[in-house]
């Protein structure tokens, strides 16, 4: 079974039921599949074939749905890319992901343009056309563009799908893992179809649930938990092309949306944006936080502030990506991650790969249907993070005596201050709970003496907070070796398309200093 198949089951079943909402327009299951069929055949008659790699660099709209499903549904793999990308950084995904053609919007034109070599074995661009002041027509690679809408056109009702294998690879996921440069996570149509469907059960997400995808759909959180979950339940997306707490309140108000999904720093402008539209997002039954540590102070205030409970999970690019999750029909433990989802173990183990007793800090390994083949054209790494069947995360965790699992930090963010641990979050955790604090982020530092020191970056609230008032609050709260040596104040904190805290420039900010 895979997600392309499963739509056309579902479009049989409930043909007129809404798949999706774009720019307030709904979208049945029956035209959705109609499209992903005739994409699939268009696709197929510009001499696309089962196995060749399809890149889809398109922001959140029907282009990024149809042309997945469609892809999928003639067998191609396909390579979402974050479309702000740079030249370089998209070039080297083309090309080291052997693509033969790109899906894209008439937008990022200019970023292939840029691009010299890596281009060259990409034998077509099919652009959406979203902006009609942009005449792509008359691009230098023109002779390799096709309209979106005319692939479409030109496909067929009649389109028979090559018959796929469930160990077949269906996305490949750039990420970059634990150390290095990108690598490609082979996922295979096992890996997520299982996972999507672990997901629903697990978060009881069925027909009656419309989803705001509010992430961006190339990363692997909205692509399983708010597009696939929902679709394969013959549930309702709503499409969200860019996150902004007033389009979430409009929209979940309007559309009667049940799950949001975001990462820990979109609840906390929700929070900010909002106490006044409390009302606004009364239809929600669940909230799902991933991709980072969601602050307990955060989780706590939302809750209370909106009435909905957060349900927290965790995942990664090379798991399709959920794990765990908190449950839902037993507590929830704030802080926690939740316990493993149906079919994902999860232990701790030593630096030997032993597992630990409940209680102790190791690393995260995971086993499921959900686990990567391996990274693209690298079999050395591949070894680093599979082994004997399990995936080791990169993440240090402990686990209690009910299979909670509490994230401590991500193994290379650990800071040694003068031969002590400390790590990142249980630092964070105390500065996000001072009244002031709505930012926090907490990396380790050069220092002569200690060999690393613990910097904080704040953002407040208030402007007559003082380093001292900060550092005097988390005296109460930490051993003397954890407290910050230095907290520096910030408009904002750096983040990427996602929303996850990217501690590489605060790092970079420390050593130009
Ligand atoms: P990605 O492959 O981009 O999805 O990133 C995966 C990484 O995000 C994991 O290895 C974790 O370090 C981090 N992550 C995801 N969810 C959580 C969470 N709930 N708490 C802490 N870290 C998380």
């Amino acid at each position: 079974m895979n997600i392309s198949d499963q739509l056309a089951i579902t479009a049989r079943e409930i043909p007129t039921k809404t798949a999706y909402i774009f720019q307030d327009q709904e979208t049945s299951y029956q035209e959705l599949e109609g499209s992903v069929t005739k994409f699939a055949s268009g696709l197929e008659q510009m001499g696309l074939q089962k196995g060749d790699h399809i890149a889809l660099v398109t922001g959140n709209s029907p282009y990024f749905i149809i042309g997945l499903y469609g892809a999928l549904r003639l067998g191609l793999t396909v390579i979402p890319v974050n479309p702000t990308y740079t030249a370089e950084e998209m070039g080297y995904m083309l090309e080291n992901g052997d693509v033969k053609a790109v899906i894209s919007m008439d937008l990022f034109l200019e970023t292939f343009e840029k691009m010299s070599s890596s281009i060259a074995k990409v034998e077509h661009i099919i652009v959406a056309e979203t902006d009609s002041s942009i005449p792509w027509e008359k691009r230098s690679l023109s002779g390799k563009m096709k309209s979106f809408t005319k692939v479409i056109s030109e496909g067929s009702l009649d389109f028979i799908s090559p018959k796929l294998d469930a160990e077949d690879i269906g996305v490949i996921l750039y990420t970059s893992g634990t150390t290095g440069s990108p690598k490609g996570a082979m996922l295979t149509h096992r890996n997520i179809f299982s996972n999507a469907k672990d997901v629903a059960d697990y978060l009881q997400m069925n027909n009656d649930d419309t989803v705001i995808a509010a992430l961006p759909m190339f990363h692997v959180f909205c692509l399983t938990v708010s597009l696939n979950a929902p679709l394969m339940n013959g549930g309702t997306v709503l499409v969200m092309p860019k996150f902004s707490p007033q389009e979430v309140f409009r929209v979940t108000e309007k559309f009667q949306a049940s799950v949001f999904a975001g990462v820990p720093t979109m609840y906390n402008y929700l929070l900010q944006g909002g106490v006044e539209h409390k009302a606004s997002l009364q239809s929600l039954r669940l909230c799902i936080s991933g991709g980072a540590s969601m602050p307990v102070a955060l989780l706590q205030q939302f809750e209370e502030t909106f009435n909905v409970i957060i349900s927290e999970g965790y995942g990664l690019s090379e798991a399709s990506p959920v794990t765990s999750f908190n449950p839902l029909d037993r507590p929830r433990k704030p802080g926690s991650i939740g316990t493993n989802i149906w079919n994902v173990e999860n232990i701790i183990v030593d630096e030997l790969g032993e597992e630990l007793p409940a209680g102790e800090v190791g690393e995260l390994v995971v086993r499921g249907p959900n686990v990567m083949k391996g990274y693209y054209k690298m079999p050395e790494e591949t070894a680093v993070a599979l082994r004997d069947g399990w995936l080791y995360t990169g993440d240090m965790a402990r686990m209690d005596e009910e299979g909670y699992i509490y994230i401590v930090d991500r193994k290379k963010d650990m800071i040694l201050v003068g031969g002590y641990n400390v790590y990142p979050r249980e630092v964070e955790e105390v500065l996000y709970r001072h009244e002031n604090v709505t930012e926090v982020a907490v990396i380790g530092a050069p220092d002569p003496n200690l060999g690393e020191a613990v910097q904080a970056f704040v953002v407040v609230d208030d402007p007559n907070v003082t380093e001292q008032a900060l550092y005097d609050y988390c005296t109460g709260h930490l051993a003397k070796y954890k407290l910050p040596a230095s907290i520096q104040f910030l408009e904002e904190l750096p983040k990427n398309t996602t929303g996850k805290i990217l501690r590489k420039s605060l790092r970079e900010t420390v050593q130009q200093s």
